[in-house]
């Protein structure tokens, strides 16, 4: 029986994907690989809203590789940074910070909760030199508020480092209207490619600060990578592979109508999810929802137990909370290659254990 993937990556892969993923590693230091790749950074650019002379640069590494890899680069223990942390991932932030020993402070928003204008106006006219956020706060499933950010970071002059990791594609975000400077993603979340490849997208301005950053490290050096790049190339072998997906899953969107019908579809899928949610024992975690991810608290079982039953019952993954949400919360995704029927045959499984009185 197929397995069906409601996790928040790796995701379920299109055909065409998958078709690629099957294919021989062809040699890639020649033209049409350049290609191949000028394309890549030309329609990631289009879908991020990043003026014309910003840079995508693609890192083989996972997500929180480009994580470092932008707080080396952009930051120094000269700056001064704000850190969203709400859950794993603005965690994960606050560690890169400190071993790379840039100075920060953290802004905890409230379980499940945006931030707020209170939560930010203690922060005003204080001399940050940047503002980091994982605007898809994964790990609870909660969506900050991008203008509110990015309206704050305007009025202090702040260099905005978004991690859009499980975001691009779900929710909009141009980076132009709102500055940011830094956009990160992956390719195992809504690109639904295989994980291995993470991609930074740049801003003027960000490009500008690079040239005179001295980021102690070969390999995240992003200087290297943009200047390759250039030509459609990396500096290092690249998960080439994963290139070549990536490059299926860019035209797949293009050719369906662009980033702007992707996200509306993904936002019918988790629309049409959290609809039919709603008769079961489960309370939705967050007051702010992507369009990525439901978190959901069972109002009896345990949650791990849950995505146990799902996994052996009924060959279907969704995603467990690890820490001390082991118990309360799982996530459901909405990304990836799943449809409406899909969404069914989860509410199907989850209305039998219902009736077994396991929930
Ligand atoms: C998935 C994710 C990451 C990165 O995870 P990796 O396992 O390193 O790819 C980072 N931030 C957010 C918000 C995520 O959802």
């Amino acid at each position: 029986m197929k397995k069906l993937n409601f996790t928040v990556g790796p995701v379920m892969s299109s055909d065409a994907v998958l078709d690629v993923g099957a294919e021989q590693i062809p040699y890639f230091r020649n033209s049409d690989f350049s290609a191949l790749m000028l394309e890549n950074e030309e329609l990631v650019k289009s879908f991020s809203g990043v003026d014309s002379s910003g840079r995508t640069v693609f890192m083989t590494c996972s997500g929180t590789g480009s994580m470092e890899a932008v707080v080396m680069n952009f930051f120094t223990s000269n700056d001064k940074v704000l850190i969203i942390n709400g859950g794993t991932f603005g965690q994960r932030f606050v560690e890169i910070c400190k071993i790379h020993q840039v100075p920060y402070s953290e802004i905890r928003p409230q379980f499940g909760c945006d931030i707020t204008d209170e939560d930010l106006a203690q922060y005003e006219g204080k001399h940050y030199t940047g503002f980091l956020v994982n605007i898809d706060e994964t790990s609870v499933g909660v969506l900050y508020n991008i203008e509110r950010i990015s309206k704050f970071c305007k009025a202090n002059g702040l260099f905005l480092v978004v991690d859009a990791i499980s975001s691009f594609l779900c929710d909009p975000l141009n980076m132009k209207e709102l500055d940011v400077a830094v956009m990160i993603t992956g390719s195992q979340k809504a690109l639904a490619c295989a994980p291995g490849i993470s991609l930074i997208t740049m801003s003027e301005k960000a490009i500008h600060r690079l040239k005179d950053s001295k980021v102690s490290s070969l390999y995240f050096d992003l200087s290297l990578a943009l200047k390759d790049g250039e030509r459609g190339q990396t500096p290092f072998t690249p998960a080439v592979g994963i290139l070549r997906q990536i490059n299926v899953r860019l035209n797949e969107i293009k050719q369906k109508g662009g980033v702007d019908v992707e996200i509306e579809r993904v936002h019918a899928l988790a629309s049409d999810f959290r609809h039919k949610i709603k008769s079961l024992p489960f309370k939705i975690v967050s007051k702010s929802l992507p369009n990525a991810v439901t978190a959901l608290t069972p109002l009896h079982a345990k949650a791990y137990d849950i995505f146990l039953k799902l996994q052996s019952e009924y060959n279907i993954w969704v995603c467990p909370n690890g820490g001390n949400l082991k118990d309360s919360v799982f996530r459901v995704g909405h990304i990836g290659y799943l449809t409406e029927k899909d969404n069914d045959v989860l509410i199907n499984a989850l209305e039998d254990l219902s009736r077994k009185g396991f929930l």
